[in-house]
């Protein structure tokens, strides 16, 4: 969803800053305007992963601003999630809730766990306190790739060249061997996407081990296709007397799977 000060940001036109957060959106998903065209859609194919990112299209509702309240941004992320968490929203299946906001941080996004330490789509928990929050930068472009490393959090992926210290000996050190792969003037190949300070979005063999442990961890069955919009006026309907139709598609996204044998339908 977007807030108050990205309507702002954008002529005070809400529609048009919906449709520059579904640009940001796509521009992550798949590629628009990124290098190669290559968006976090196409990464996670090529390590044979099918993530679907759908996006909720839930357009009644604009952030207030007060949800920041300026202290930490975990207040403001339990805010977002406290939203979406309500009675009238719960029933709306999500994985990551995501704020687009125009607001100056100091930092271009976060992500944060709204306090469960677990990464989404752990087995037995059910429904996802992960927010994330995107600043909006000069360009979609840019922003879509703070979108993307955020969302990369999510998974349970750090920064590559996070420094933590030996609390033995006192020495710092990178967390990870691809800490190389986010020296600007190393060579001439921008950073990686989950660099401390962001990147390209491209993955390193850091990233992708931990990709490989997330999906090889009986994580992914949550990671199905999900509804793609809602009308302006919706509501979650009676838990009583309902008739639902549900088609989930793709409900295990991993190697191998045969046409048509992820799919399930309830009527
Ligand atoms: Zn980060």
């Amino acid at each position: 969803m977007i807030d108050e000060a990205f309507v702002t940001a954008h002529q005070g036109n809400i529609a048009i800053a919906r449709q520059k957060a579904i640009n940001i959106f796509y521009s992550m998903a798949w590629g628009i305007g990124q290098p190669q065209s290559i968006g976090l859609t196409d990464r996670f194919l090529f390590q044979g992963y099918d993530v679907v990112f759908n996006h909720v299209n839930f357009t009644v509702d604009i952030a207030p601003n007060s949800w920041n309240t300026g202290s930490n941004t975990n207040e403001w992320a339990i805010n977002i999630r406290n939203y979406w968490n309500s009675p009238t929203k719960r029933c709306i299946s999500k994985d990551i809730m995501v704020l687009f906001t125009g607001q100056s941080l100091g930092i271009d996004g976060f992500h944060s766990d709204c306090n469960t330490g677990v990464s989404i789509c752990q087995p037995g928990v059910l429904g996802s306190s992960h927010v994330v929050v995107v600043r909006n930068q000069e360009n979609y472009v840019n922003t879509a790739k703070t979108l993307a490393h955020e969302i990369l959090h999510a998974f349970g992926l750090g920064h590559l060249n996070e420094i933590l210290t030996d609390p033995q000996t006192g020495q710092s050190y990178y967390a990870t061997v691809c800490h190389t792969q986010c020296a600007l003037g190393n060579n001439n190949d921008p950073p990686a996407l989950m660099c401390v300070h962001g990147g390209d979005i491209k993955f390193t063999s850091c990233d992708i081990n931990c990709i490989d442990r997330f999906f090889t961890n009986n994580k992914c069955i949550c990671l199905n296709q999900q509804f793609g919009s809602f009308p302006d006026d919706f509501i979650c309907p009676p838990p009583d007397n309902v008739y639902i139709n549900i088609v989930g598609d793709r409900p295990n996204p991993v190697i191998g799977c045969r046409i048509g044998e992820d799919e399930i339908t309830f009527g």
